[in-house]
């Protein structure tokens, strides 16, 4: 099942006996009962493995570190590049960031690589289906960049940041691993019908990566429909590369479609540092119960022995997890049928003692392929030419559209700029308004430098000093033609 990824992720290549350090962070709520389970599993295959434990997660932040993560942590993380990882937990809607997003971002984790490849013997309305892909999820940019301001009392933004860079990057790991993979075709993924320019950009950037991989056929699809279709035809997947959120959804959808995400591993690769994890999280609701799932961890683990070069101890792993669902007698309470469940321990046990019955093997030989550096092989293209059109200046008002375009017009009287278009929430509000959209107090208002006024963007402080005696604004985006078109969207209902 997994075995395919051993020819595209081994960096190292370490004699099966020798030592390897790995920082091993156990994690919150079920995260220490996979994490025993897997190096359980893991010693076993491997004599080697150095577990340095690290804290990290719900822990940490209790004690006052916002982040989460200890000095100590990262510096583990820094000295030995390899890291096994349970899940971290992260307050909804108030509280530090993220954990997980920030180790990912702190050591640059930018391809997120995430198997969906079943496990015999499970029932389900997948069972019979031919189903092995992977999820390639862009990992540090999107809106998980995190990047949030609340623009009035009532309004909260966040911005979606996507770079050429980042998009090519992944770009260039989704064609490598489709290739190690002897794949024939990528799916990239997109929202770029309604996001032209982000998503867009991550779509032009990676179709530009797949001018040098022409032996693969890249097909585009937009994320909904990718959503269906991976319901309806998922045996036409074969390698998905997408943004960060769009890829977080699809691979929870893909573990659905395996059994759950109990079963769905996942390796964060960066230039420096491999971090290995489950897709899910902490699930609390089953936390210390000995009831959770180690299996995804596990699988992670499997691909964790296939990056150092341990792959005849992955493949031995692999088998055994195999047999112990090809049984179906000792399986965890999500995947078992209905009243034979057994603990997360009771099932490591099944994997030990099928291991018994699988001999030990070498590497194979002529194998690794080595993944060749993705990320260093494109320069971006430089923008040929940059024009200064003007300036979206959001601001908050109590009024209607009418009554601020009156003030702003008496304000911009005698200044080298036009109010051109006011819009709420993304919709043309001012001149016109079609249609009847509903409107909050956040405001933004299009500001185009009259033609031959000369203006240009050395006049926006003193336009929004001016702009300050009328109305309260929040930020201010400059608006550019580059290359030729606005690097900038229009609203709904403006043409
Ligand atoms: P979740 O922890 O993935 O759990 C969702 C549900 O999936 C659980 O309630 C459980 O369902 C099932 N499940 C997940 N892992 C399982 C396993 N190993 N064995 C059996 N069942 C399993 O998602 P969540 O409840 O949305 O998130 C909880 C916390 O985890 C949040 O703080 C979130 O931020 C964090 N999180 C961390 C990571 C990470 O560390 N990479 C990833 C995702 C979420 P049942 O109700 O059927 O038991």
């Amino acid at each position: 099942m997994l075995d395919t990824l051993q020819d595209v992720l081994p960096e190292q290549d370490i004699a099966q006996d020798m030592r390897v350090p790995v920082v091993l962070i156990r994690g919150d709520g079920i995260g220490p009962e996979v994490a025993d389970a897997t190096c359980r599993v893991l010693e076993e295959v491997h004599k080697g493995f150095d577990w340095l434990e690290a804290e990290a997660g719900a822990a940490v932040m209790e004690k006052g570190i916002k982040s989460g993560l200890p000095p100590e942590t990262l510096d583990k993380i820094d000295k030995v590049g390899l890291v096994l990882k349970g899940p971290l937990a992260t307050p909804i809607g108030h509280g530090g960031k993220s954990s997980n997003v920030t180790l990912r971002k702190l050591y640059e984790l930018y391809g997120n690589v995430r198997p969906i490849q079943p496990l015999p013997g499970l029932a389900g309305p997948f069972a019979d289906r031919d189903i092995n892909f992977t999820v390639i999820r862009e990992n540090v940019e999107d809106l998980y960049a995190g990047v949030e301001h609340m623009q009035t009392p009532d309004v909260a933004q966040c911005l979606k940041l996507i770079t050429r860079k980042g998009s090519e990057k992944i770009g260039r790991l989704a064609f490598a691993l489709a290739e190690a993979e002897h794949r024939s075709s990528v799916h990239v993924v997109t929202k770029a019908n309604i996001m032209k320019l982000t998503e867009g950009l991550f779509k032009s950037s990676v179709e530009d990566v797949a001018r040098d991989h022409l032996n693969i056929d890249l097909d585009h699809m937009l994320v909904d429909n990718c959503a269906q279709q991976m319901v309806l035809r998922p045996e036409q997947f074969e390698v998905i590369v997408t943004t960060n959120m769009n890829g977080d959804i699809l691979s929870d959808l893909g573990a659905g479609l395996i059994g759950g995400l109990g079963l769905a591993p996942s390796a964060n690769f960066g230039d420096n540092v491999a971090m290995f994890e489950a897709v899910h999280g902490s699930a609390p609701d089953i936390a210390g119960r000995d009831l959770a799932n180690p299996t995804a961890l596990i699988r992670s683990g499997i691909m964790l022995l296939r990056h150092i070069g341990q792959t005849g101890a992955a493949a031995r792993l692999s088998d055994a997890l195999m047999q112990v669902y090809r049984e179906g007698t000792h399986l965890t309470p999500d995947v078992a049928r209905a009243g034979t469940g057994v603990s997360t321990m009771a099932f490591c046990d099944a994997v030990l003692a099928a291991l018994t019955d699988i001999p030990e093997r070498p590497v194979p030989a002529g194998t690794p392929l080595s993944l060749k550096r993705p990320h260093t092989a494109r320069r971006n293209p430089l923008s040929t030419t940059r024009n200064f059109d003007g300036a979206d200046v959001f601001v908050e008002w109590q009024g209607d559209a009418p009554k601020l375009a009156l003030a702003l017009e008496t304000v911009l009287a005698g200044t080298g700029f036009d109010l051109t278009m006011i819009s709420n929430r993304g919709t043309m509000v001012w001149p016109q308004a079609q249609g009847r959209p509903d409107t909050v107090n956040h405001w933004r208002c299009r500001l185009m430098a009259k033609a031959g006024s000369g203006a240009d963007e050395a006049d926006l402080p003193d336009l929004l000093q001016k702009l300050s005696q009328a109305v309260r604004w929040m930020h201010v985006e400059k608006l550019e033609t580059v290359n030729g078109a606005p690097g900038y969207s229009l609203a709904q209902g403006q043409s």
